[in-house]
């Protein structure tokens, strides 16, 4: 009798110690692989579409809430949204279940073996209207999918309990210091390690969902291969599903903007990394180093204007007659843009923050944002939890930091002839974003 008692109290105080931290959670995913053949994009060399799937592709959507507060984050396998199709999404969930903008945060995994998202980086590819079609119609029936996605999550959720903790993984190389090193100059080569893990179990102590993070550029495969599939991080969600086979896993990039995996080049490698990272995640899940996360939640999302360094028309006149077609393609788009009046002085650029208890903060920033920003945000704010998301929201281009922006090369400078934009970005970008993270921050508390 006594002992059934005792055990009733704990069960019981169990109990309350999970409803009173308990969130609500919704989770949904839906398949997002195109018809083959799709064109590909991220390498600019490729000369035909997919030849085949190595594995799906997926979008799938975690919706966190409480009795005052609600989050939404969208995971894609794609090589990242444009502005156009985030913000149509945003729009119709707005309309559809009065979402805010700041409570719904979109991330891609940048993977290059991945479907033409239309219109970024048009410059890579000029279509046919044949072609432009198919592309135009897959990023139609990808807004669909990912209103789908979202709708599926909010309806069906349970009370879980939310834990955090953090692995790392070791695959990630600072590109620019490989590059540089070949060159014959050295560089220091920052690098960031850090996977942050988020588990989310239900009442009946099953894990439904893992989140994880890791800034590393999604390029195991390279410009010669054909078949779409979601490259490391790809290979690691399936792992982390097939171990845990009652969890959906949701991959976030981070600043990944100048990191590489090394090595690269073929399938095997990229299955490789993704089992190097998703048995840290595994284990990391399985283990006793995580943390109770508090039924807190708190979300904020701004923009900020960030100026390109001026160029004359002139230069962009001369670039028509550049041998390499796509210098002469941003140069077509960049005159165009000049005579219908378009903006070729300033980019609106999206920041967002949330907050989990006081134990998790994400800061979600938009492009192809360079370590500096993760190694920087987690130096000046100790003890605050912080991942740096980099990838979110829409991807329109690199983001480099003063450092980068100095010494120049790809993610400097001849990147934005790809992304069809007008040139390099001022300097003083750093300073402008880090501004706009503080503000975040103190925002999100
Ligand atoms: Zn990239």
């Amino acid at each position: 009798m006594k002992i059934r008692l005792i055990l009733f109290l704990y069960l019981a105080t169990i109990g309350i110690c999970f409803s009173q931290s308990a969130m609500q959670v919704g989770i949904a995913k839906i398949n997002i692989t195109p018809k083959s053949p799709a064109f590909m994009t991220g390498y600019a060399n490729r000369d035909k579409p997919s030849e085949g799937v190595l594995h799906d592709l997926w979008a799938k959507a975690i919706v966190l809430s409480n009795k005052q507060e609600k989050m939404i984050i969208v995971t894609t396998d794609l090589l990242g949204l444009s502005h156009q199709v985030s913000e149509e999404v945003a729009e119709k969930i707005q309309g559809k279940l009065g979402i805010e903008r700041r409570q719904l945060m979109f991330n891609s995994s940048h993977t290059h073996s991945g479907p033409m998202i239309w219109p970024s980086l048009s410059v890579i590819s000029e279509y046919n209207p044949a072609d432009q079609k198919i592309v135009s119609e897959y990023t139609q029936v990808l807004v669909d999918k990912l209103v789908t996605v979202i709708v599926n999550a909010c309806e069906h959720q349970e009370p879980m309990q939310v834990f955090v903790g953090h692995t790392s993984a070791d695959f990630a190389i600072n590109r620019r210091a490989l590059a540089a090193q070949k060159n014959g100059i050295n560089l220091p080569g920052p690098i960031d390690h850090e996977v942050p893990v988020l588990k989310f179990m239900n009442a009946s102590e099953e894990i439904k969902a893992v989140l994880f993070g890791y800034a590393c550029h999604n390029t195991t495969l390279m410009g010669n291969n054909y078949l779409i599939n979601g490259d490391y991080a790809g290979f690691a969600q399936i792992d982390i599903e097939k171990k845990i086979p009652t969890a959906t896993a949701f991959f976030i990039l981070g600043c990944a903007g100048d990191q590489n995996p090394e090595p690269r080049g073929t399938v095997e490698l990229a299955t490789k990394h993704g089992s190097t990272l998703a048995d840290q995640v595994v284990n990391l899940v399985h283990s006793k180093d995580l943390k109770p996360i508090k039924n807190e939640l708190q979300s904020y999302f701004s923009t900020i204007p960030l100026k390109f360094k001026k160029v004359p028309v002139a230069d962009y006149q001369k670039d028509l007659q550049s041998p390499d077609k796509f210098i002469q393609r941003r140069a077509k788009l960049m005159l165009e843009a000049y005579n219908k009046g378009w903006n070729t002085e300033t980019y609106t650029y999206p920041i967002q923050g949330i907050r989990l208890g006081n134990e998790f903060r994400m800061i979600a920033l938009g492009g192809e944002v360079v370590v500096d920003y993760s190694l920087r945000t987690k130096k000046e704010f100790p003890g605050k939890n912080i991942f740096v998301a980099g990838y979110s929201n829409e991807v329109m281009c690199y983001i480099p930091s003063e450092r980068v922006l100095q010494e120049g090369g790809y993610e400097a400078d001849s990147s934005m002839i790809y992304y069809g934009m007008p040139g390099p970005f001022e300097n003083g970008i750093e300073e402008k974003i880090m501004a706009a993270i503080y503000l975040t921050i103190k925002k999100i508390k």
